[in-house]
């Protein structure tokens, strides 16, 4: 029987076979803080080169990842941009890729700016709404979303959309950052490449940046090494080192920020001044059964409107122990204010599309007392309300 993910979380099955005999019986696993490596003789190696191509605590760290996603391979890269800009050298000019139009800002940004520089073409269509089946055409290579989305939260069925990808023999692509492969698991549900921010659940603790791609099929794997190799974004080993530990509590941070979340989303719905909660756990949400279907838990992003932008404002500057930060994940609470940070570079009409207001705010829920973090909303919000 293969292992639970809590075990996974902390543990690599072949590293037991030899324990005592490996990294002197280090459970910690080492830091090879080192660029490169001594060859034992002309055309011989350790394994190792140069930690461009692969580092040994950079591999361990991809070996963890490609094993809680299913994968059969993980790069580690020096960020979750990284990872996106590396996983689209695979394709080439005149290549047609069909995207979700919510999506991480940031990687609008890249499809906006570069890839289409690069000549991909790039169809965004909300796939809440449009039959993406009918935008495929004979240059289409894959299909990109994120599930749950950011920041509003909608769920896409990833089963259905591989479905779609399989009959047209494209890829499917889904970064799953907002849930980890603490709660979903894409690779099993037909997608062939899934993206990660390791900054976000992953890493865990927002002292670092890194991402990754996990893919089960051979041929992109070997092309994902080629290209790492070639351009260079891999982890470095200290970040590994940082990814490898925050891993380890994956799954208790998952459940305690989980639990938190629900309790927050449910105060929230009660308060008058918070117009709408959009959170995939709640039984209203239109992903809700989608969402149970194809994932363990919901997560602890949630996203809120308020009504009106000033309360939106006042709310970013009253919060105390919540603070007001960019990225997600993390055991820290966090509130973000989407308009002027996450997506910031994206135009005003896609925003508008996508429903994302001035008096939108999204909260990353940590790992804190539940009861604090609450006070502290039900302060900002009495006194967002007082003017
Ligand atoms: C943060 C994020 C990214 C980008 O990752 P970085 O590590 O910040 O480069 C990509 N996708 C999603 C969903 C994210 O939240």
């Amino acid at each position: 029987m293969s292992r639970c993910i809590e075990t996974n979380c902390i543990h690599l099955e072949e590293d037991e076979v030899d324990a005592c005999k490996t990294h002197f019986g280090s459970v910690s696993f080492p830091i090879y803080q080192t660029a490169t490596f001594a060859h034992p003789a002309v055309g011989k190696s350790t394994g190792y080169d140069y930690s461009r191509l692969q580092n040994p605590t950079r591999e361990q760290l991809e070996k963890v990842v490609a094993n809680l996603e299913h994968g059969i391979g993980a790069l580690a890269l020096s960020s979750g941009m990284a990872a996106i800009s590396l996983l689209f050298e695979i394709f080439k000019p005149g290549d047609h890729i069909i995207a979700d139009s919510d999506l991480y800002g940031g990687s609008i940004r890249l499809f906006d700016n570069i890839s289409r520089k690069n000549g991909l073409k790039i169809t965004s269509l909300d796939f809440t709404r449009d039959n993406v089946e009918d935008y495929i055409d004979k240059n289409t290579r894959a299909i990109y979303l994120e599930t749950p989305t950011n920041p509003m939260m909608n769920v896409h069925d990833i089963r259905a959309f591989a479905e779609i990808a399989k009959r047209h023999g494209i890829l499917l692509i889904v970064d799953n950052t907002f849930l980890s492969p603490y709660f979903q698991n894409p690779l099993d549900l037909g997608a062939d490449i899934v993206v990660h921010s390791g900054t976000k659940y992953l890493g865990g603790h927002n002292d670092t940046i890194a991402g990754f791609l996990v893919t089960n099929r051979e041929d992109i794997l070997e092309q994902f090494r080629f290209i790492i190799k070639t351009t260079g974004a891999g982890l470095a080993p200290f970040d590994s080192w940082l990814v490898l530990r925050g891993i380890k509590t994956l799954a208790l941070r998952m459940e305690r920020a989980q639990e938190n979340a629900i309790a927050i989303a449910k105060f929230l719905a009660s308060d008058p001044n918070v117009t709408e909660v959009i959170y995939p756990g709640l039984p209203q949400h239109p992903g809700h059964e989608t969402i149970k279907r194809q994932a363990r838990g919901f997560g602890a992003m949630l996203t809120f409107k308020v009504s009106s932008k000033d309360i939106a404002l006042s709310i970013l500057e009253k919060v105390r122990l919540i603070q007001f930060a960019e990225s997600l994940g993390g055991v820290e609470t966090l509130i973000t204010y989407p308009v002027t940070q996450t997506h910031a570079d994206v135009p005003p009409e896609v925003l508008a599309k996508n429903g994302i207001t001035d008096a939108t705010l999204r909260l990353s829920v940590g790992v804190e007392k539940v009861d604090d973090l609450i006070d502290d909303l039900r302060n900002a919000l009495n006194e967002s309300r007082r003017g």
